[in-house]
């Protein structure tokens, strides 16, 4: 007896957990569908502006295109990729980035026989098994611009950012900290990290037994040794400063290339500073990478670079490209700390109130006609008491209603009630579309 009460209990209690989206993913709710809508806007207009089409690639992609590409010894494979194996036994990855999937798109749909290069942008989510914190998330949204094929041109890489820091400009982001650099090439990078592994090992020789970089680090110097330049713990930073920088040992080829990057960002007056410290976390990088901040966030809104290998790497060919990505929550969450954008825009609504069941169905059929002429409406159709309807349209904000009752619908006619005002005039019906374009032009 005891025992069944018991697992009734627990029965119970495990239907009644609530349960919870995945850790480090999140829903987006209806109040906050304004800022998306903003910021997806944004990114079409600039898109627009710039030139880049919108191409849209699957969330699963092939493991092999992110594990080739991305590269084994980063972070992104090593720990953070959500794989899965399909019943029928592929082997695939919920995109981790959207730059490998437009490059597999490019190579495989044969986008190299269109008009060159090929400029495109993306918008979508991501997914990162990381340590969810502040800005930091498992799902999160990205967009993006990629310009791919034709010449390695350094104007390509000033363009991608021009048009990346004009994006977060028309979001009303100040005081932009663009950030510069060059990893050099398949030349000049093999002898930096050489130095660089070098300066790293002489180091932890001398300290002996005493750490010299973080454990993290301590792998990296062996697997992929340019991360330790951007590595954030307080032990690897004070030693960076020493080590040898990228930018006295770049190729002769590589430093025209970033000297051709940095004049045609001075030439539209882009301030931007160079930082040799900065490197990405993926590999297929070559030559320009960096980063984009804004004074009102710690963390980089935008990243982007040179990307000449990976093309190289998915088809054999090389296929010359630049990109930039940005987080979407990111950009969000300092818009909306900060208030950067105007509330949505309700001078240019009409709120539509019923009193009584014959009137209701009539508001209903003015709802429809209203659509039709492009007249913006809300209304609070559940709700039969005026009280409660007057309360929603004093909420929407909506500067005039229409109101309509038995003695309207019997007469032909409506109410309209400047909210502001509280005046009220009744117009005949057939007036009503004309009457109410008139005073919303007005407001
Ligand atoms: P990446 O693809 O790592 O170069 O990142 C490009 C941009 O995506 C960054 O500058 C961030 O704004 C954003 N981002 C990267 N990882 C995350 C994450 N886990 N959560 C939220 N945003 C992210």
């Amino acid at each position: 007896m005891a025992t069944s009460a018991k697992k009734t209990k627990s029965a119970k209690t495990a239907k009644s957990t609530v349960i919870q989206a995945p850790k480090g993913m999140h829903d987006i709710l209806p109040e906050d569908a304004w800022y998306w809508e903003k910021v997806e806007q944004a990114v079409r207009d600039t898109a627009s502006f710039y030139g880049f089409d919108r191409i849209q690639t699957p969330i699963l992609e092939n493991a092999d295109l992110f594990i080739r590409s991305v590269g084994e010894s980063t972070d992104i494979v090593e720990k953070e990729m959500y794989v899965l194996k399909t019943r029928g036994g592929d082997h695939l990855a919920l995109r981790p980035e959207m730059t490998a999937p437009v490059m597999r798109a490019y190579i495989e749909r044969g986008l190299s026989r269109v008009s060159q290069p090929l400029k495109v942008y993306y918008f979508g989510p991501a997914f990162r098994h990381e340590n969810p914190q502040a800005g930091r998330y498992r799902e999160f949204y990205q967009m993006g611009f990629e310009t791919i094929g034709g010449e390695s041109d350094p104007i390509y890489d000033a363009e991608v950012i021009v048009a990346g820091s004009r994006f977060l400009e028309s979001l009303k982001l100040k005081n932009l900290a663009i950030q510069v650099n060059s990893i050099g090439c398949k030349v000049c990078r093999p002898n930096y990290r050489k130095k660089l592994q070098d300066f790293y090992r002489k180091e932890m020789a001398a300290m002996k037994k005493n750490k010299v970089v973080c454990k993290d680090c301590e792998r990296r110097l062996e697997t992929n040794p340019l991360r330790l330049l951007d590595c954030k713990s307080d032990l690897c930073v004070s030693l960076k400063a020493q080590a040898p920088s990228i930018l006295d040992n770049l190729c002769f080829a590589c430093r025209q290339h970033l000297k051709g990057v940095l004049e045609y960002l001075d030439e539209v007056a882009l301030p931007y500073s160079l930082n040799p410290y900065l490197v990405r976390g993926l590999d297929y990088y070559s030559r320009t990478v960096f980063e984009i901040f804004s004074d009102q966030s710690d963390l980089a809104l935008m990243g982007g670079g040179r990307y000449d290998y990976l093309g190289e790497i998915l088809s054999g060919k090389p296929i010359p490209a630049v990109g930039v990505a940005a987080g979407i929550e990111r950009i969000i969450d300092v818009v909306k700390t900060n208030n950067l954008l105007p509330l949505r825009k309700t001078t240019d609504k009409v709120f539509v109130i019923h009193v009584g069941d014959l009137a209701k169905k009539k508001a209903f059929a003015l709802i429809e006609q209203f659509r039709k002429e492009n007249i913006r409406v809300s209304a609070a159709l559940g709700k039969d008491s005026l009280q409660a309807q007057l309360k929603a349209a004093d909420k929407e904000a909506a500067p005039l209603s229409v109101i309509i009752g038995q003695k309207e619908v019997y007469e032909e006619s409506v109410i309209i009630r400047d909210m502001k005002t509280g005046s009220q005039e009744t117009v005949p019906l057939k007036k009503i579309n004309d009457t109410l374009k008139e005073k919303l032009r007005k407001q």
